[in-house]
């Protein structure tokens, strides 16, 4: 069986919402002390998306408000998830964000999808995570991918950022949005990749 893991934020919305509201919030500096040392290995995932986190101070209504003009989904999203049903595969979202932004995001697309997502306490004084495992990722994505391949599925791994490198290199196919951090680590590595910009491409390159 078919078994396709995406990532969301950067990947089925055109921007990092995280990132996004960090930034509109925060202002670009806070971000860049944070974004810096993660990419330069000296912080965690875990450990940056919670200082990220603490520097924000919204409800959960006026994230919601901020995420209608930031978190748009790829409009070939919904007919990419109706492909890989009508084919009988499976299909699910696995992502390091926040999960109350996602499914309010999907639901407003029309999209019914299993969602595995860290979350936030929107606490005034500021944000703390919610993590879905003790990983240094703070959500091991790569364990999902490759609980599918041991029960014998072929995987696809769809992605754009730090969050997916594990997870991509776990599985059988990988598919990398076009100039990001993930099609860069793949091209460093010879890791087979396709590049990506739609869903669209995606759905033809699997079902052509
Ligand atoms: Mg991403």
């Amino acid at each position: 069986m078919l078994e396709v893991f995406v990532d969301f934020d950067g990947t089925i919305t055109d921007v990092d919402t995280f990132d996004a509201l960090v930034r509109a919030v925060a202002g670009d500096a806070a971000w860049d002390a944070i974004d810096g040392p993660l990419l330069a290995g000296e912080l965690t995932l875990r450990e940056a998306l919670e200082r990220q986190a603490a520097a924000v101070r919204l409800s959960r209504a006026e994230t919601l408000e901020f995420m209608l003009t930031h978190a748009r989904v790829d409009p070939a999203f919904a007919p990419f998830v109706a492909a890989v049903r009508a084919h009988g595969g499976a299909i699910r979202v696995v992502s390091s964000g926040i999960a109350t932004v996602i499914h309010d995001a999907l639901a407003r697309a029309g999209i019914e999808i299993d969602v595995i997502a860290n979350d936030v306490d929107f606490a005034p004084a500021g944000w703390t995570m919610t993590f879905v495992d003790p990983s240094d990722n703070g959500h091991d994505k790569a364990a999902h991918v490759r609980a599918a391949r041991e029960r014998g599925d072929r995987t696809v791994y769809i992605g754009d950022g730090i969050s997916d490198f594990l997870a991509a290199v776990e599985a059988d196919e990988r598919y990398a949005k076009t100039g990001r951090a993930l099609e860069a680590y793949c091209r460093e590595r010879n890791i087979p990749c396709t590049s990506f910009t739609s869903f669209a491409e995606i759905e033809r390159a699997l079902f052509r």
